[in-house]
Parts: structure tokens; C-alpha cells; sequence
């Protein structure tokens, strides 16, 4: 088993608000979790804490449920890190702001027999089959709004979390239902890799090449290595100007069987 991660931020000056943990156990068994955590726009999310903490509390929740309740789903386990974090603020917040704290979450968690996973908003599952084939869990919500919505910091507030808009993790449980999850026996996975949209941006913003080949630089050169090509692009000066960030804290995780 080989797991390789790393997580940059898109600004020296400003915190990181992705979160990665990984882990591996003797038996064979181990999980991942990615959270990006939403970056409020000016006007406050409600929160006297931030989304660092509220990552901090969420990815903690998400990684210790993880290995130490294997027997819960990982929408259950979702849903209860949620609810726990959100009880961790519920005091001093205002939980019912529409950006309060919320990330966007990929899980998975193998053991002998499955790999299951998880998926959340826009941050992106990879999973390679023995015969290399690479296939990608996207939750597309957020693609299928139109970009001149997202614009509009009103516009996207009516659609986070909303019917027919799209959905983070925020201090609601019952958006773990909305999440992709899904499962594969052991011996169909060979690799797998879990990216926020700041690294994913090398296949589907930047088009440097399809999914299968974002793996295999994954694969030699590690996380570091694509983070670091998406880097170079966007500061490429005879690149137009990006639509959003420039740069995005930018995390990806790559475990090989
Ligand atoms: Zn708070």
C-alpha cells in the first residue's frame, strides 16, 4: 500500500482551507478524507470561528468515525460528523446562515473485501481498475448551475443548500443523503486518488489531459508533482486571466493498492 498527499494553499497570506488525513492500518484496511472548505464571500458566514476550524472539527470527525465505526455507512458517518461539529457551535453561531461553514467532502474507506467512498460538491474521486481503466465520481450540482449564476454571490446563496441548487456540508445532517456514494469489491480498484477543484483543475479546467492521465502523473510524480504543474500553468502569462482564484488551495490524495 502506498498513500502519497499533499494540500497547498492558493495564497501564502491566507489560511488553507482544504483538509486531508489518510490512513492505513496492519489489516489492510485504511480511509481518506478531503474536505474544501467554501470560502464566505465578504458579508460574513454567521461564525465566530472560521472555515479552518470548522474543517479542523469536521475532518477529524469524518477520519476518527471512520476507522473506529466501521459498521456505520459512510453517509451515517457523514451525517454524524456533521451534526457533532455543528453542536460544537451551535452556542456561539448563527448555524442557520446560509454560509455557515461548509466544505465539500470525498471519503473512502477499504478494507479486505470493498472499497466505498463518498462524494460531496465539486471535489473529485478517482478510481483506476486493475486493466487501468480510470473511471471518476463526480457530484455534478454545482456544474449544472450556470456559470453567469455563479456570479451572482445572492444568486448561488439561493441555491447553496437548496433544493435544486447544490450542496455542501455544512451544519445540517440531512445532506448526507444528497452525497454519490457507492462501493467496489477490493479487487476492482488498483489505485484511486481524491482531488479538490484546486488540483482537479488540471484536467477539467485546464484540459492538460483526460483523468486516466492525471493519475499516472499522480502516480510518478506524486501529489507535490500535479500541484505543482497547476501552479505553473496558472501563473503562465500567455494564459487569460482565471474566471475566479487564480490560485485555489490545492490538495490531492493518491493510494495504490
Ligand atoms: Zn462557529
Amino acid at each position: 500500500m502506498r498513500i502519497d498527499l499533499a494540500s497547498v494553499p492558493g495564497r501564502q497570506e491566507r489560511p488553507n482551507e482544504d483538509w486531508v488525513s489518510a490512513s492505513a492500518r496492519a489489516s489492510g484496511a485504511g480511509a481518506l478524507v478531503v474536505l474544501d472548505g467554501v470560502t464566505p464571500p465578504a458579508g460574513g458566514d454567521g461564525c465566530v470561528h472560521g472555515v479552518p476550524w470548522f474543517t479542523d472539527r469536521l475532518g477529524g470527525r469524518l477520519t476518527e468515525l471512520s476507522g473506529s465505526r466501521r459498521d456505520m455507512p459512510l453517509g451515517g458517518i457523514l451525517a454524524e460528523a456533521v451534526r457533532a461539529t455543528a453542536d460544537a457551535h451551535r452556542g456561539t453561531c448563527d448555524l442557520s446562515h446560509v454560509r455557515t461553514p461548509q466544505a465539500t467532502v470525498v471519503m473512502v474507506r477499504w478494507d479486505e473485501v470493498y472499497v466505498e467512498h463518498l462524494v460531496l460538491s465539486d471535489s473529485v474521486l478517482l478510481l483506476q481498475s486493475p486493466g487501468g481503466e480510470v473511471a471518476a465520481v463526480l457530484d455534478d450540482r454545482l456544474d449544472r448551475v450556470p456559470r453567469e449564476v455563479l456570479r451572482s454571490v445572492a444568486a448561488t446563496d439561493a441555491l447553496r443548500n437548496a433544493e435544486g441548487g447544490f450542496f455542501t456540508a455544512a451544519a445540517d445532517p440531512e445532506v448526507a443523503a444528497r452525497a454519490v456514494t457507492g462501493r467496489t469489491p477490493r479487487g476492482g480498484v488498483r489505485a484511486l486518488a481524491a482531488l479538490t477543484d484546486g488540483a482537479s483543475r488540471w484536467t477539467d479546467t485546464f484540459g492538460e489531459g483526460d483523468w486516466g492521465e492525471c493519475l499516472a502523473v499522480l502516480r510518478k510524480e506524486g501529489a507535490e508533482g500535479l500541484i505543482a504543474r497547476v501552479r505553473a500553468i496558472e501563473s503562465d502569462p500567455a494564459r487569460p486571466p482565471a474566471r475566479y482564484k487564480q490560485h485555489d488551495d490545492a490538495s490531492a490524495v493518491y493510494a495504490e493498492f
